[in-house]
């Protein structure tokens, strides 16, 4: 997948907020942090691009936050295989990365199951190593 694909103006503002937000963004925190910027109201608004910023594979959602981070990684091909996202519940950081042993064993059961993975995205709760390091 190419991502020289070229933006709207709201696309890039949005994902701009997003890569700017330390942690992840709500679509409220989104609309507030942009201000109406390029017409941008409300949260459907909000939401219309984000949906398009994710099909494109440049942010994604975390499920159990309810928000959105900017891929790290946009070079991946996110339509297949795996994305770690792990989230720190101390400072909210999420690192994303993928890991072939995982993705190998996701496979194997896969095949098991005789199901037809898509893409996978697993959401680790935890802490990051900068909080274990320094609590508090
Ligand atoms: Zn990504
Ligand atoms: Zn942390």
């Amino acid at each position: 997948m190419s991502h020289s694909t070229t933006l709207t103006e709201r696309q890039s503002i949005v994902l701009d907020a997003l890569s700017h937000h330390a942690g992840p963004a709500s679509a409220y925190a989104l609309l507030e942090y942009l201000q109406g910027a390029s017409g941008l109201k409300a949260p459907q608004q909000i939401y219309r691009v984000l949906d398009k910023l994710l099909e494109l594979g440049l942010v994604h959602r975390i499920e159990s936050l309810n928000a959105f981070v900017a891929c790290d990684q946009p070079h991946h091909d996110h339509t297949r295989g795996l994305i770690l996202l792990a989230i720190c519940d101390q400072c909210g950081r999420v690192d994303e990365s993928s890991d072939a042993a995982v993705e190998r064993g996701l496979q194997r059961w896969a095949s098991q199951h005789t199901f037809q993975m898509g893409g996978v995205s697993i959401e680790i709760h935890g802490t990051c190593g900068e909080c274990a390091a320094h609590p508090g």
